[in-house]
């Protein structure tokens, strides 16, 4: 990379500081000539040190800035690095930018600092991921698995993978000079062996999709009920705040209202429904319409009934909304006299009872909403990683090709055929870390981040 980037790398707005980041090798260069300081020019200043001065343009004192001077290879892309922690705000970090702009350095792309870390050899394409899931994560533990990804556990896992299906591929690809040698029995057996290891331990990885989609795009838990049934009080009482509106008037919460909380480790986006009721009232309609919608697109329900109510048959048409999805009945009002009798035909599956008032099962429907959503995703073990989707198709096909070639393999096919296919598996492991990515993936891959990034 032979020109000089330059973008304000803390989020727009106003704060107490905000940094512009100026990466190449002019970066120094463009310091000297907009920062002052007694203590002498940026490009004399020892590497991994900062610095008080001032950002000066024409005569005239922008802001006062604190400088670090990062020289390459250490530094977040590798290459020589400036950067400059101005006060917070709108304009002073923009003048600053504009400032670096002007002497030479160009605007960097979204994730362009990130790709140039990639780019240089310093991380690999999962931890450059790992980068965006860190920052996106939304939960303590979506944070700890992305941390680790960015220390290279994924990397580690694929990289050994590599090597030994590398390792025998070229073993074979050796052979091909002389096809009339043919593979010994035994040999052939042992990489067969070899290779369904392999493919074990790629199976293994790629159990730890669903886990990655859980932490990355979190789980949307939709609450419905009949109106007064305590809907919004359920809300609150797992928030922990009021955040719907609670009144004795049925079908207060005229819209759908959402909030995140974090249940184990799932980001769980909770809406809470207008009551389900057939109505002439323009904005509970256009609630009860949103309410169909947050239905629709969730992957667990909540539904809500009052245990001091007898049973109604209105829960049957609820429950006509949702039908196939995965259902916790939550009997709410346990603090009043129980008067609800399901009949037969109403078959109670999961269910819990709590009182959003006092606090009664609250944590035991939390308990089991995660039980519902781990279930059989994780596993029996608690796998520190967690791959995402870009990672499963190229697993997945690796795996194909292996199991490919250990067919032709078993049925005497050419040397020449399976190590073809084979290389191909080969270098769809590789498309992971970025080794085989094409310029596409990689483009594609970075222009999901954020400027500044
Ligand atoms: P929604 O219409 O389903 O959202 O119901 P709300 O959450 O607005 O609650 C309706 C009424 O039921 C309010 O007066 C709440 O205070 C009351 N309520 C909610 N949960 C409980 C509970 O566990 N016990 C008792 N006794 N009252 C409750």
């Amino acid at each position: 990379m032979n020109d000089t980037i330059a973008a304000i790398s803390t989020p727009i707005g106003l704060g107490g500081i905000a940094i512009i980041r100026i990466s190449g090798p002019q970066a120094f260069e463009i310091a000297d000539q907009i920062f002052f300081s007694v203590h002498g020019k940026p490009s004399q200043f020892t590497s991994h040190t900062i610095h008080y001065g001032r950002i000066i343009e024409n005569g005239t004192t922008i802001d006062e800035v604190m400088l670090t001077i990062l020289r390459a290879p250490r530094t977040y892309t590798a290459e020589d690095t400036v950067e400059i922690n101005c006060h917070g705000g709108m304009i002073t970090a923009k003048s600053i930018l504009n400032l670096c702009l002007k002497h030479g350095a160009r605007l960097a792309e979204p994730g362009e600092f990130t790709k140039r870390a990639f780019l240089n050899g310093r991380i690999d394409l999962t931890q450059a991921e790992a980068v965006m899931d860190l920052i996106q994560a939304r939960t303590e533990r979506a944070q700890i698995v992305a941390a680790h990804a960015l220390e290279g556990r994924l990397l580690i896992r694929i990289e050994e993978t590599y090597n030994r299906l590398s390792k025998i591929v070229a073993h074979l690809e050796a052979h091909l000079d002389f096809p009339e040698e043919d593979i010994p029995p035994a040999a052939r057996d042992q990489l067969v062996f070899n290779l369904q290891d392999i493919i074990e331990s790629l199976q293994d990885l790629l159990t730890t999709a669903d886990k990655g989609q859980i932490l990355r795009e979190g789980v949307q838990v939709v609450i419905i009920g009949r109106p007064n049934v305590g809907k919004s009080s359920l809300m609150n009482a797992l928030l922990g705040k009021d955040r719907s509106i609670v009144t004795p008037l049925p079908g207060t919460t005229r819209d759908t209202v959402e909030a995140t909380l974090d249940i184990n480790g799932i980001p769980i986006q909770l809406i809470d429904t207008a009551g389900f009721r057939k109505t002439t009232g323009l904005a509970e309609s256009f609630g009860i319409e949103r309410s169909h919608k947050a239905v629709s697109i969730s992957q667990l329900v909540l539904h809500v009934l009052d245990i001091s109510k007898p049973y109604n048959d209105a829960e049957l048409e609820l429950r006509n909304l949702y039908l196939k999805k995965p259902v916790i009945y939550v009997f709410n009002k346990v603090d009043k006299k129980q008067k609800f009798v399901p009949p037969t035909y109403f078959d109670i599956t999961e269910s819990v009872k709590i009182s959003a008032i006092n606090g009664t099962g609250i944590n035991e429907l939390k308990e089991k909403i995660s039980k519902l959503i781990w279930h059989g995703k994780v596993g029996e073990h608690e796998s520190d990683i967690a791959i995402n989707s870009r990672h499963s198709i190229c697993l997945s096909s690796t795996i194909n090709n292996i199991s490919q070639g250990i067919n032709m393999l078993n049925s005497g096919e050419s040397n020449e055929l399976i190590s073809h296919c084979l290389r191909i598996g080969l270098n769809s492991l590789g498309e992971i870390t970025g080794k085989n990515a094409t310029e596409d993936i990689i483009t594609q891959i970075f222009s999901r981040f954020c400027i500044g990034k």
